[in-house]
Formats: structure tokens, C-alpha cells, sequence
């Protein structure tokens, strides 16, 4: 797998601005943030895409997804955030490396399709 953004955040090489880790994920601010709270959830382990997940990835998955829930709820938007995963240059993926969008703030959008 090419090293990506996410994999050189991950190591540390590149700085981010990180408001959770353990040992499975990283969650850090998306630099360029399209809601009030933006935060990326990212996998340590080297997964490019959703479409690439397998069995043996589902409680890393689900562990991602209560990592997400827990930021936007320490935020205070328990009832209002969403979650968005782009899979593929397709689906509007930019960094091939697995990650959850947490965007928070009341009135989001719903996303265009175009
Ligand atoms: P995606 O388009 O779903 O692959 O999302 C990639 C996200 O990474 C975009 O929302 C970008 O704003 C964000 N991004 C790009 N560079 C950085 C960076 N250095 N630190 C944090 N987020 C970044």
C-alpha cells in the first residue's frame, strides 16, 4: 500500500491536531472543516477504503463507529451530527486511507448528488 497523509499522521510525521487515540484509531481535526465540529476518525491499521474491509474488520468498524458517536456527543451534538464514510474516487474519497467524517452542528445539509 502507497503511504498516504492519513499513514504519515498516524506515524507522526505530520502534525494534526488529535483529539482521541487508542490503540486501534487516531481521531484528529479535518484541516479544511465543512461543519462546526469536524473530525476525522481514522484506522491504524492500513485499510483503503471501505470497499476493502473483509469479516474479520467488523469490530474495528463498530469500534469506529462508538469512537465518532462519543466525540460528536462530548461536543454537545448528541442530536445532531452525522457520519459519512466516502468510499472510492467515485464516491468522493480524496485519502485513501479508511475514514469516518464526524460532522456536527444543527441544520447540516443533506450532501448533493450530482
Ligand atoms: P475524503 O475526501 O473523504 O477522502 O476526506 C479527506 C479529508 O481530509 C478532507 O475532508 C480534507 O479536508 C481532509 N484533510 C486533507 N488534508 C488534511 C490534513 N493535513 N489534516 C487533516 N485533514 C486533512
Amino acid at each position: 500500500m502507497p503511504e498516504t497523509l492519513f499513514s504519515k499522521i498516524i506515524k507522526g510525521e505530520i502534525e494534526a491536531d488529535i483529539v482521541y487515540q487508542d490503540d486501534q484509531c487516531l481521531a484528529f481535526k479535518d484541516l479544511y472543516p465543512k461543519a462546526p465540529l469536524h473530525v476525522l476518525v481514522v484506522p491504524k491499521k492500513t485499510i483503503a477504503m471501505l470497499a476493502d474491509t473483509t469479516e474479520q474488520d467488523k469490530p474495528l468498524l463498530g469500534h469506529l463507529l462508538s469512537v465518532g458517536t462519543k466525540i460528536a456527543k462530548d461536543a454537545g451534538y448528541a442530536d445532531a451530527f452525522r457520519v459519512v464514510i466516502n468510499n472510492g474516487a467515485g464516491g468522493g474519497q480524496s485519502v485513501f486511507h479508511l475514514h469516518l467524517h464526524i460532522l456536527g452542528g444543527r441544520n447540516v445539509k443533506w450532501a448533493a448528488i450530482e
